[in-house]
């Protein structure tokens, strides 16, 4: 007898729920996409924890650069900055739901998942008049009942192809990594917000997106929504 299998098997179970859990390419817990098709030479710029107060610094770059975005809002944040959360629409960007408070959804009741996602999307959609399709879970982790919160709010998941670490590295750091991720399909997640935290310091990705637009435009990428992206013929 295999003394180990057990153990092995132990082991199976517990990686396989962590890819269920973080994985990128998982859909145990509800439909998700990660990236784009990649027959196109398009990709999409991702911001999370937004808004906040640093957020226009953003929008005017990306004004700049004729280039739209999708940002994932927090409900909460929403609420402490509606004129902010309603001029990412008003500018074209697309918005998509990050919850309302940005908790762990791993170990959550089902149904303290399905308020999180729900007072998010009431207050994404009073504040700024667009009902996101798109959810992006906070710390890119499922759980259990989150499948069928977003089948209710007829909500999509979106993980990401990279992801900036734009909270802890330098600018220069995040820039490397995100433009050497770039391909076709890619979806790049950065942050212009820090979870609930008031007047974060998001200079590290206001610096990031000042210098990899005009790289990732030099190397003829078109930037897209994720609607759009997913959904090219829309
Ligand atoms: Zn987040």
């Amino acid at each position: 007898m295999n003394t180990l299998a057990p153990l092995v098997a132990a082991g199976a179970a517990s990686s396989f729920m962590a890819w269920a859990v973080r994985g990128r390419s998982a859909q145990i817990f509800g439909r998700s996409v990660w990236r784009g098709p990649r027959h196109l030479p398009a990709l999409s710029l991702t911001f999370d924890d937004g808004p906040s107060e640093t957020t226009p610094q953003i929008l005017d770059l990306l004004s700049e650069y004729r280039v739209p975005a999708t940002f994932f809002q927090c409900g909460h944040n929403v609420e402490r900055l509606p004129e902010i959360a309603r001029e990412v629409a008003v500018r074209g960007h697309e918005i998509g739901n990050h919850s309302y408070s940005h908790p762990y959804l791993f170990l959550r009741s089902p149904a303290a998942i399905e308020i999180e996602l729900r007072r998010a999307q009431d207050s994404i959609q009073n504040h700024t008049g667009s009902a996101p399709v798109w959810f992006r879970a906070p710390f890119g982790a499922r759980w259990f009942g989150l499948s069928a919160a977003q089948h209710k709010l007829r909500l999509t998941g979106v993980m990401w192809s990279a992801i900036g670490y734009d909270w802890s590295r330098r600018a220069d750091e995040v820039v490397a990594r995100m433009a050497a991720s770039a391909s076709n399909g890619a979806i790049l997640c950065l942050h212009d917000g820090r979870e609930l935290g008031l007047n974060p310091d998001v200079r590290t990705t206001v610096e990031t997106v000042r210098r990899l637009v005009p790289i990732l435009l030099d190397r003829g990428y078109k930037f897209e929504t994720i609607g759009r992206l997913i959904c090219p013929k829309i």
